[in-house]
């Protein structure tokens, strides 16, 4: 049995096809005519255009079409002459021959995107070689493996899959396992989309397996069994259909409404990153969104992005949700996230410094136009704009005036803004929760951060592995804050959600119950899965649960206690 990483839920049983990609050993020849080579690679990059055009033809049959840019990213790629135009300059400038040119360039334009900060320029890389590498493979005549050709139940083992062999998996493969990669990995984000199961980081797996081979694959341990016993093909097949049992049943709640055995109900939201990410809330039974992490609009660009570029992100994800509530979260840049056309200035900890609205307060012209792209977008849904990181009530009130400001700046230019905007804000640094009471007086709802409340009140930065086990929601401390956060609300007639990872804890989801949370919002994975635990429970039970954990010493205590309660 090998060890990896469970990066898409699910357990199966096949064949083996292990995927061997030809291996480019490119030689250097100055002895050659540079005519003949820059006519050769013409004629492979022609054929490249053509392989990737039928696997994006392929490919169409099985992914949604947004699933299908990375092949028009290839394309744009393989047909942009400035990539041409270096590898032909190569050739006729050194006398080298074109495979030995290809390869230059892209190695050159590899590290050139592997070496910015920006992750979007990063994951361009991926790209490049992807793209590089079949355009050397046709210059050397190797065949890439064609794995829509596979025809037979099989898991596919492989060092790493590209995004053009991911795209080609059909309903013959089970699940895939892979030597590297991480939970966000490329090959990782399509698996869960095409639903099937992946184990990546399975280091060694290559030299273990060989076609034909039988794999069981549990893919919610992160476990490779290869060329099994009786007895483990039996446990995986059980563990199969258990799992696809619990998920047809988790779906029969898609409409179901987020309610206790007492009639108390509460909302399960989604968090987003993107309008895709708004559909799988949606597709996965979400009463709306919770969190709209727009800093990802900032972070996969290389400018600014414009009033018209923000408005019509937004438009899409307001009329995606059809009337249900967003909450976009304005931008919370800086900590770990940068941008490559900003610069920030150097801090000792740039966790507690210049960043979220601390910047935006300070840089207003960025600041306005996004605010100016929410009030525009406001008339196609539901609207909720929230502030990250407050911690004073003036920065609230500073933030909010501007959100007026643009909004009478729109009516004055005869621009249509929703009257039904509600302006809220992060509840993530201890002192605004100490102060909820009085921030309630402003805001018109709060949602819980608490990866950032956590970070801050424990005073363990959320980053480091060796001070991780701080991490600690069901620390009475939090529960504590947490508590102070909703009753403060509530005081003032107000709302309160929560967006942290917190929120989507099956044993947290008892206790921010109990304790009066109106809104739980999570990945959209998260939210079938929360609506059954929410509909097993009472609320006047969990209200009791919640007040014995609030006078706990520890959070062991507090898990133990909810585990005896709850399972
Ligand atoms: C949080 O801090 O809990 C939160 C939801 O925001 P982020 O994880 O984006 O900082
Ligand atoms: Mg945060």
């Amino acid at each position: 049995m090998l060890k990896g990483i469970a990066a898409s839920a699910g357990v199966a049983t096949a064949k083996a096809y292990k995927l061997v990609s030809p291996v480019v050993v490119i030689e250097k020849k100055t002895d050659v005519n540079a005519a003949d080579e820059v006519a050769k690679l013409e004629s492979a990059l022609a054929k490249t255009i053509t392989d990737i055009e039928g696997v994006k033809e392929r490919a169409a049959k099985r992914l949604a079409p947004e699933e299908l840019e990375v092949f028009d990213a290839h394309l744009m790629m393989a047909n942009d002459p400035e990539l041409v135009g270096q590898m032909k300059a190569m050739i006729e400038n050194d006398g080298v021959n074109a495979e030995y040119a290809a390869d230059q360039v892209s190695n050159m334009m590899v590290s050139m995107f592997e070496a910015m900060d920006n992750p979007y320029f990063k994951e361009r890389a991926a790209d490049v070689k992807d793209v590089t590498y079949r355009l050397k493979c046709n210059l050397l005549g190797l065949t890439i493996p064609d794995l829509s050709a596979i025809d037979e139940p099989t898991i596919i083992v492989a060092h790493d899959l590209t995004p053009s062999d991911t795209a080609q998996l059909n309903e013959f493969v089970k699940g895939f396992v892979t030597e590297i990669g991480g939970k966000t990995s490329h090959s990782a984000i399509m698996a869960n989309s095409l639903e099937i199961p992946a184990v990546v980081g399975t280091g060694g797996v290559l030299a273990e397996v060989n076609t034909g081979d039988v794999i069981g694959m549990d893919a919610l341990d992160g476990e490779v069994f290869i060329n099994p016993d009786e007895a483990t093909i039996a446990r995986l097949a059980e563990k199969e259909k258990a799992y696809k049992e619990e998920k047809a049943a988790l779906k029969t709640l898609i409409n179901a409404k987020s309610i206790t055995t007492d009639d108390h109900e509460v909302e399960l939201a989604g968090n987003i990153g993107s309008v895709k990410d708004a559909e799988q809330v949606v597709a996965n039974g979400g009463e709306g969104v919770g969190l709209f992490r727009t800093e990802f609009l900032y972070m996969d660009n290389d400018h600014f992005p414009t009033e018209e570029e923000q408005f019509e992100v937004y438009k899409a994800v307001l009329e995606t949700l059809k009337g249900k509530k967003v909450v976009v979260r304005t931008l919370d840049i800086g900590g770990d996230k940068k941008l490559s056309y900003f610069e920030f200035p150097e801090e000792m900890n740039p966790f507690l410094g210049y960043r979220a609205i601390r910047l935006c307060l300070n840089r207003t012209d960025i600041f306005k136009t996004q605010l100016r792209a929410l009030c525009r977008a406001s008339v196609y849904g539901k609207l909720c704009i929230m502030f990250p990181m407050i911690a004073t009530i003036n920065e609230f009130k500073a933030a909010k005036s501007l959100f007026e400001e643009c909004k009478a700046e729109l009516l004055a230019e005869g621009v249509a803004v929703s009257d039904d905007i509600q302006v809220g804000m992060m509840v993530e640094i201890p002192a605004a929760a100490v102060l909820a009471d009085e921030f309630s007086k402003y805001a018109d709802f709060f949602s819980i951060g608490t990866n950032d409340l956590i970070q801050y009140s424990m005073a363990a930065d959320r980053m480091s592995q060796k001070v991780s086990y701080l991490y600690q929601p069901y620390n009475p401390a939090i529960l504590r804050l947490v508590n102070m956060t909703i009753q403060g609300a509530h005081k003032n007639g107000k709302w309160v959600g929560m967006c942290g990872a917190m929120a989507g804890e099956p044993y947290a989801v008892p206790i921010l119950l109990g304790l009066g949370l109106d809104e739980f919002s999570m990945s959209a994975t998260q939210i079938l899965k929360a609506r059954k635990v929410v509909n097993g429970l009472s609320y006047a039970e969990m209200q009791e649960l919640a007040k014995k954990c609030l006078s706990m010493d520890t959070a062991e205590e507090v898990l133990d206690y909810v585990k005896s309660q709850v399972d």
